[in-house]
């Protein structure tokens, strides 16, 4: 027993010591000491009694209770409750406050946040922006089923898909198709999952607003480019002998700045479409085509294969397809020393397929092959101004392939080369139709 509580107990054991003793001594002066003795114990126990049912009575009303007065072990009994109880309270009371702070967060933020059931996928909680940006309305929507609710947003794959779930990055708002929203679906518990919706509706603008700028100033270059080029052209260098290394400069430049303005118009124009055209691209002539190029680009001073392991074809856009792997060729020779090699696969990978560009040239330094896609971003300006680069090339590639839904894996050591691969999925790879034109494994040296 602790030791604050043995006061109350002797103290106790004294009133029942002391009444059992005054009994027996009024039953002794009366002459009937055992009856006396017994009536007394039987009110000691109906006393214990009486405060036992107090306690229980107080208990059951979930009554706030009155600290306790005086000593004895059920005074002492109705302390421990009124502590008990007081305790609680105040932890309920900081819970609450804690519950309050972050529910008061949640309803401030400026997304709109739901709470869904896992299971039935009702709506459980929603804060304001819910009711401004998907509509929802309180209390008329709390435990209605979500997708029913965010109509006409088809939501039911995406809900369907739970924790797997893809952020949805560009919906119309159910009350109004302009907002443009990006849902997310966070199953932050067994039974809980959370819908954050985002308005990016401005982001998109200006990124439009961008996108334009550069489609605009790209196009509007392009006119004064042709008649500085075509000028250019008409001077003849004989005429002027002196001039010549500058005549030679100023065309280099201007086919530089050409390039450049075609690859930019090229980007504006692939991040302004969702799709492709879906067209048999038949890799046999593909493979051809590439090594051809690379031959025509590397003039001689490198050793080129292009190997045709997979026997399939793939379904695509043609032009853009060509256009992303000639860019990974013609980096694979610009960035290789004379004397190096380069190898062109394609072949199959699992239910899919991989094209991959592999050379023996300068390699990249590891911390740069997450950003190397970027636009304008080298890891050496000089280097890729020398080799005639836009700083484009992978950003065209990185498009591409996602309208593809392709992926591009980079390996890379400094000093030993890097491969270049393209992935696609299953559904993109369909059977080849004719037998290929491209001998597998086909060497060649150009001279
Ligand atoms: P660029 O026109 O400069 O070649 P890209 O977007 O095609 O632009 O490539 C970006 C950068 O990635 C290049 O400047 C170069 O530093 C690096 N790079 C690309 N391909 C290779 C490669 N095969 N080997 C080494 N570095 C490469």
């Amino acid at each position: 027993m602790p030791r604050y509580l043995r006061p109350a107990w002797f103290k106790t054991l004294g009133q029942l010591v002391a009444a059992l003793a005054a009994a027996a001594l009024l039953g002794w002066l009366a002459g009937h000491p055992w009856p006396v003795l017994a009536l007394a114990a039987l009110g000691v126990v109906a006393w214990h009694y009486w405060r036992l049912r107090k306690v229980l009575l107080r208990l059951t009303a979930r009554q706030r209770l009155a600290p306790a007065q005086g000593s004895g072990v059920w005074n002492e009994l109705d302390r421990l409750l009124y502590r008990g109880q007081a305790e609680m309270r105040s932890r309920k009371r900081r819970l609450l406050g804690i519950l309050r702070a972050y529910r008061a967060a949640a309803a401030a933020l400026p997304d709109a946040v739901v709470v869904v059931d896992r299971n039935s996928q009702r709506v459980l909680w929603f804060n304001e922006a819910a009711t401004a940006l998907l509509g929802l309305q309180y209390p008329a929507d709390i435990d209605k089923p979500v997708g029913e609710r965010l109509q006409p947003l088809s939501l039911a794959h995406w809900l369907a898909a739970g924790r797997n779930a893809e952020p949805l990055l560009d919906a119309p708002s159910p009350i109004d198709p302009n907002l443009r929203l990006n849902l997310r679906l966070i199953p932050y518990s067994d039974e809980y999952w959370l819908l954050v919706a985002r308005d990016v509706s401005k982001l998109l603008r200006l990124e439009q607003v961008r996108r334009d700028f550069v489609a605009n100033v790209s196009h509007e270059l392009r006119t004064p480019l042709t008649v500085v080029h075509g000028y250019l052209d008409m001077i003849d260098p004989d005429d002027h002998p002196e001039w010549t290394p500058m005549l030679a400069e100023m065309q280099k430049q201007s086919q530089r700045m050409t390039r450049l303005v075609e690859d930019l118009l090229t980007l504006s124009r692939l991040e302004a479409q969702d799709s492709l055209p879906d067209e048999s691209v038949a890799m046999a002539p593909m493979l051809s085509t590439l090594k051809r190029e690379a031959e025509a680009l590397s003039q001689g001073r490198h050793r080129i294969e292009a190997q045709d392991e997979a026997g399939v074809d793939l379904w695509g856009s043609n032009k853009e397809l060509h256009s992303a792997f000639s860019n990974l060729v013609s980096n694979a020779v610009r960035y290789t020393p004379a004397g190096g090699s380069i190898a062109i696969r394609f072949a199959r990978e699992g239910d899919g397929a991989m094209l991959s560009v592999r050379d023996t040239g300068y390699g990249i330094p590891e911390q740069h092959i997450p950003r190397i896609t970027e636009r304008f971003y080298r890891v050496s300006a000089s280097r890729s101004r020398e080799s005639g680069g836009t700083g484009l090339g992978l950003s065209i590639v990185k498009h591409v392939l996602n309208l593809h839904q392709a992926r591009l894996e980079i390996e890379s050591r400094v000093g030993h080369g890097s491969t270049f691969s393209v992935h696609f999925n299953a559904d993109r790879v369909h059977a080849r139709d004719t037998a290929p034109t491209v001998a597998p494994a086909a060497h060649s040296q150009t001279a």
